[in-house]
């Protein structure tokens, strides 16, 4: 029989890391962004109310009206960005909004520029419809794309360009006038933005302005609830584009989900509708992580990143013996602490190890004392 999917898909470094923390007991989980937080009550409570009070059907595949008028609001308070309810679709998650992007703007054989270091799952996703990835850099310290780096990756088959600001692993957000020139760079060879901003909500330093602001009519932009509200599980998230694109995405989702469930949708307005302080709190919690970490590394003189938002810290192993994957699996043997290996994320990446700083603050500061012991040895 003949099986179509090419079963060679690109497995992400972080879950090897990951399965083996689960298998040991006592391990300090530093590798994934998982939020230690519990998602709101009233978010909780809404979900249950719905349920009881009979939401539990099929909606429209876009989304029930209230949501998609409430994710309207929210895009104009938070992002400054106008968009009509024509021109979001409620996804289950992040990630298949991301997905549906990468379907609808390059084909099998076409390439979409990717960040390295960047979010792994980008590639799964773009191997699996028969897009290739092509990397462009972000240099420490700055992290950011350079024009010139850009430039030199662009083909005959370039599509789209997917920007991640606050951005996983790396967190920096670049200066609006950089996103403006990424826009116009963008409009000049006629290239689709895909702009992930799951981490709108989690920013520390600046503010993070979507190209949506600038170009809605070329940006595909992909917002979730996981990490603004602390609801990994509960896969719920958006995806906003120019009202055509959209209507033709929903087609496609409307033969993979059909629709979200109808109970989350409601929790998902509840979460926006209801005080935002949760928000806030959870953002403080993150902010006060990365400050101590940082402080804990520059006095023992390890250098690091410095995040704009998000809550990743990327930390240079400084061992040019050991590749991070290696690194990070005898860390992990040797001191039982996990952490993600650079090279999940990139090339560009090798050399450093990510932290995540959604681990309770005593975990974190225990990882980080044992990892300034295991460097030292
Ligand atoms: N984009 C980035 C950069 C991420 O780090 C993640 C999750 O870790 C996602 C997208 C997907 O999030 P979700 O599918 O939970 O909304």
């Amino acid at each position: 029989m003949h099986w179509a999917l090419d079963s060679h898909l690109p497995s992400s470094g972080i879950r090897e890391i990951l399965d083996l923390a689960l298998k040991r007991p006592n391990t300090i989980r530093l590798e994934t962004g998982e939020p230690d937080f519990s998602p709101p009550g009233f978010v909780v409570q809404a979900y249950r109310q719905a349920a009881l009070e009979g939401h539990n059907h099929y909606t429209q595949t876009s989304g029930i009206p209230a949501l998609r008028t409430a994710l309207q609001m929210k895009l104009e308070r938070i992002n400054g960005v106008h968009r009509s309810r024509e021109e979001i679709l409620v996804t289950p998650g992040g990630i298949p909004g991301l997905f549906l992007a990468f379907m609808g703007t390059a084909g099998a054989g076409d390439e979409i520029l990717v960040p390295d270091p960047g979010w792994p799952d980008y590639l799964g996703g773009m191997a699996s419809l028969g897009i290739q990835a092509v990397r462009y850099p972000l240099i420490f310290p700055e992290f950011v794309p350079s024009l010139d780096d850009l430039e030199k990756r662009i083909t005959a088959r370039t599509r789209a360009l997917v920007l991640n600001f606050p951005g996983n692993p790396t967190g920096r957000i670049p200066t609006d006038s950089l996103i403006r020139e990424l826009c116009l760079w963008a409009e000049r060879h006629d290239l689709w933005i895909i702009s992930d901003e799951v981490y709108d909500q989690i920013v520390f330093d600046g503010e993070v302005l979507s190209p949506a602001r600038w170009i809605p009519e070329r940006t595909l932009a992909v917002y979730s609830f996981s990490k603004t509200y602390a609801m990994t599980g509960w896969r719920l998230g958006y995806l906003t584009g120019p009202e055509q694109a959209i209507t033709s995405l929903t087609q496609v989702a409307m033969g993979i989900w059909s629709s979200v469930s109808e109970p989350l949708q409601y929790a998902g307005l509840r979460a926006l509708n209801g005080p935002q302080e949760v928000v806030a709190q959870m953002r403080q919690h993150y902010r006060r992580r990365r400050d101590l970490a940082e402080q804990f590394l520059d006095q023992a003189g390890i250098p690091h990143s410095h995040p704009d938002g998000a809550f990743y810290l990327l930390v240079r192993m400084d061992t040019s013996d050991l590749s991070s994957r290696a690194f990070a699996l005898r860390f992990l043997n040797e001191c039982g602490v996990a952490v993600a290996p650079g090279s999940a994320f990139g090339a560009m990446s090798e050399g450093w190890v990510r932290i995540s700083l959604a681990a309770p603050e005593s975990d974190l500061m225990d990882g980080l004392r044992r990892l300034k012991d295991f460097l030292r040895r």
